[in-house]
């Protein structure tokens, strides 16, 4: 089961999901008719539209997917070394925790990436002074997003740290990008100075 919303479609103007079933086992064999069925009877039918956004976003999934990889490690790296950064979470990092198990599983290592700034105020703070990066839920677009996890968690299941924000890297150019988390930092700086 995939979500076609995200990387399959790319470019954030589609909602649908998709289900397969392989024709090469004998669970997928069994399975593909029972589902195809429940779908008909039950009308859970994608519209003609989003399929068809989806159809075209895929043919460019690999060359969006592969970019968006080369920059979210560049992206990762320099947060890695920048002051104001206390973690970075990324599984293409060497000394991600995960690393080698990601190296045997995945390739390139996906275009979401989250860094962690000392508290809440100094996190929101970031995520506002940006720019070209926009603040706002979703992944696998076109546009760099960046997001608030705790703040759209309900409170009794909140399980991001106060510091993070969650990165989903689009296809803008890198240069860009690290020039526009250069200046946001810069400015959160100033609310982390702040007298507590
Ligand atoms: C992921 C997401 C959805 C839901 O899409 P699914 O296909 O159910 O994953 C809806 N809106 C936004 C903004 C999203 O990021």
């Amino acid at each position: 089961m995939h979500s076609g919303s995200k990387y399959l479609a790319g470019h954030s103007d589609a909602l649908l999901g998709v289900l397969t079933a392989s024709p090469v086992t004998e669970r997928g064999r069994q399975l593909a008719p029972i589902l195809k069925t429940v779908q008909v009877t039950a009308g859970g039918v994608a519209s003609p539209w989003d399929s068809w956004l989806t159809l075209r976003g895929m043919r460019t999934l690999l060359v969006r997917v592969e970019q968006q990889s080369k920059t979210a490690l560049a992206l990762a790296e320099f947060l890695s070394n920048h002051p104001y950064i206390t973690a970075v979470h990324y599984p293409g990092l060497p000394q991600h925790p995960s690393h080698e198990v990601a190296r045997s599983q995945m390739s390139p290592f996906g275009g979401v990436l989250s860094v962690e700034l000392e508290n809440e105020p100094a996190a929101t703070a970031f995520a506002a002074a940006l720019s070209t990066i926009k603040r706002a839920t979703s992944l696998g677009g076109t546009e760099t997003l960046i997001e608030h996890r705790a703040s759209i968690e309900p409170e009794e299941r909140r399980t991001s740290p106060p510091g993070l924000l969650r990165v989903a890297v689009g296809l803008e150019d890198v240069d860009d990008l690290i020039f526009d988390m250069n200046t946001a930092l810069a400015i959160a700086k100033q609310v982390m100075d702040e007298p507590k």
